[in-house]
């Protein structure tokens, strides 16, 4: 769907998004970038897309930078948040949308498969929300945005590890809404259904299908949808909400 930019909603405000280099995290960068907010993102191994949608940024006119950081790493997440801070001069806004899966029925499923799944979806949302925490208590505002799943909310099988990391996510969020509210930084988190990414390619085409059919909408998501939610709870326009899990799913989970 085409933008309406006449407002822009976002307009200098500095943003870091994790996992940027493709899929949901790209589609909010763009959909930011269109609303005048200053894009720093980070990637973990794809650095030409990551150099391609930095260039891309620049060109709508906002200061937009690619930084390779390990979200999983207590250490890099600090030394992000420093040259960020450097780089930017400040952070009004944290999105940690970076995931991986490493999918197995728990029969099945590798311990290293189970802690690596922990690591880079749950915590990376600890390391970057502690990170960004001393700036935004500063300034007396912020907005963190956390990526959970449909999936931390319902269970699937064959994602005992996925589904663990998510549902972790819901209980971070709520918990950071609690301590922080007073300080008038908001927490919230997204729960995307099913959408359409590189994520999801690796699914084989008939698990494809049942998603698509399971969904009350009868297609599955686009980053852009999911973007568009991560706007709206970045923006002002969500001023008097933390701590709730938005469902951008299609209504999958009705
Ligand atoms: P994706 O296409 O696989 O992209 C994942 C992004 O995370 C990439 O930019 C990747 O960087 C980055 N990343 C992976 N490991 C990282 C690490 N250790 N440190 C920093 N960045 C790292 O995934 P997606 O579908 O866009 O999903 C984005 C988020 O939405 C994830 O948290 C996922 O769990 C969640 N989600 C997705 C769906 C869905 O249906 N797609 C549904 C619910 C929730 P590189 O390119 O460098 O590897």
């Amino acid at each position: 769907m085409k933008q309406n930019n006449d407002m822009k909603l976002l307009d200098g405000k500095n943003v870091i998004i994790t996992g940027a280099s493709r899929g949901i995290g790209m589609g909010i960068a763009r959909v930011f970038a269109e609303h005048g907010a200053n894009v720093a993102f980070t990637y973990s191994s794809s650095e030409a897309p990551a150099l391609e949608l930095e260039k891309e940024l620049t060109s709508k006119g906002v200061k937009a930078k690619a930084y390779k950081s390990n979200a999983a790493s207590f250490a890099d997440s600090e030394k992000l948040v420093a040259q960020v801070l450097e780089d930017f001069g400040g952070i009004d806004v944290l999105i940690n949308n970076a995931g991986i899966t490493k999918d197995n029925l728990l029969i099945r499923m590798r311990e290293e498969d189970f802690d690596a799944v922990i690591e880079i979806n749950l915590k990376s949302v600890f390391n970057m929300t502690k990170a960004v925490q001393r700036t935004m208590l500063k300034q007396r505002k912020g907005s963190i945005i956390n990526m959970s799943s449909v999936v931390g909310v319902k269970g699937n099988a064959g994602q005992t590890n996925y589904a663990a990391s998510k549902a972790g996510i819901i209980g971070f969020t709520k918990s950071v809404a609690l301590e922080l509210g007073s300080r008038n930084i908001r927490c919230n988190a997204i729960a995307p259904g099913f959408i359409e990414t590189e994520m999801t390619d690796k699914l084989d085409e008939k698990t494809v299908e049942e998603w698509r059919q399971a969904v009350p909408l009868k297609r599955g998501g686009s980053p852009e949808d999911v973007a568009n939610a991560c706007l709206f709870l970045a923006s002002d326009l969500s001023d008097y909400i933390t701590g709730q899990v938005l469902n951008v799913d299609g209504g999958m989970l009705t």
